[in-house]
């Protein structure tokens, strides 16, 4: 259910109710990216997944409200989430823990309203791609934005179980390389949510772009299946299946399922055996856009990056002629704003 208390009218987000613990936030932004944004509520901590493309990048920039942070926090208020009393009855405001699934733009642009106080989660998996050339790994620098400073607090481990000064957060960090090195998952144990970050999502094709390794991404997504097989299993007797909540567009598909069809596109794109509905001069690149028959999961693929999966797994496919740069659209056709 969306509160329509605080609407596009007033500001660049709206709030609404995920599950029992947690609260999906959407970016309007003016890049059409629409990032989720999600807030899990504990007693004395708030943990944020994600931070959309920052105050400067709002869909409509007449809105009064800019900043996600203040944003958030009203609406936690407002249900009496935001603070809680110490043992001496002080009422402190509960704690950012703030994970990033991945450092483009459009996850981190809003990161500088939580470096001062809050603690910053990180994948482990590459910390120079973090530490080094942030603006090129970002796209900050491709889409002309200035790229956020924060520092790291706590770098990731694959398969850590994460908790904060005693506090059980109920989460598992999964590294899963591909669309960034630094992509990560998490696996949110008590509402049985996986947080895909832009690893997978339906309807919009997922992107292996310059940041990309289209080899690594597979094997990311191979472990996912087997780990969210395994979960689903464990959870037969409850009737329950784990969700995907994801960076973009999705936030309630079954996650197996999901996985399992982006995995089959995976291998028939690289066989030549998947729908190419578009192609694309991206930033002088070559980009075509794959999908499957149902068209909802599919791959926006850099030429040199799939020419390197298929050479990587000998799979013998030549990739349709190369798009005329002269003529050739610059963005999907799905991303140009119609308003
Ligand atoms: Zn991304």
């Amino acid at each position: 259910m969306v509160d329509i208390s605080i609407t596009q009218q007033s500001s660049c987000y709206t709030f609404e109710q995920l599950n029992h613990s947690t609260y999906k936030v959407v970016q309007h932004d003016s890049f059409n990216d629409l990032p989720f944004i999600y807030v899990k509520v504990y007693e004395t901590v708030l943990v944020l997944v994600d931070t959309g493309s920052g105050p400067n990048y709002c869909r409509n920039p007449t809105v009064q409200s800019k900043n996600i942070r203040p944003f958030i926090e009203a609406h936690l208020a407002k249900n009496g989430q935001l603070a809680y009393s110490d043992p001496e009855g002080k009422t402190l405001n509960k704690k950012w823990l703030v994970f990033i699934t991945h450092s483009h733009y459009d996850h981190i642009g809003g990161i500088t309203e939580f470096t001062d106080d809050s603690e910053i989660y990180v994948s482990g998996n590459d910390k120079d791609y973090v530490l080094h050339d942030l603006g090129c790994h970002s796209l900050c620098c491709a889409i002309g934005m200035e790229t956020p400073k924060f520092e790291v607090t706590h770098w990731l481990q694959h398969n850590e179980r994460l908790s904060y000064n005693g506090v059980d957060l109920g989460l598992e960090a999964l590294l899963t390389p591909g669309h960034t090195p630094d992509e990560i998952a998490l696996y949110d144990i008590n509402e049985h949510v996986l947080f895909t970050g832009d690893s997978l999502y339906e309807t919009i094709p997922i992107y292996i772009i310059d940041t990309s390794d289209m080899v690594e991404y597979i094997k990311s997504m191979e472990f996912l299946l087997e780990y969210i097989k395994a979960k689903n299993t464990e959870l037969t007797s409850l009737g329950i299946r784990v969700t995907t909540a994801a960076g973009h567009v999705t936030d309630t598909a079954d996650t197996e399922i999901l996985l399992q069809e982006a995995i089959d596109c995976y291998w028939d794109t690289l066989n030549g055996k998947s729908t190419l509905t578009e192609r694309i001069y991206m930033r002088k690149l070559n980009v075509g856009i794959y999908m499957n028959a149902k068209r909802n999961v599919g791959f926006l693929c850099i030429d040199e990056k799939l020419e390197a999966a298929i050479k990587h797994f000998k799979t013998n496919w030549e990739l349709p002629p190369k798009p005329d740069p002269e003529t050739a659209p610059s963005l999907p056709s799905y991303a140009v704003l119609t308003d």
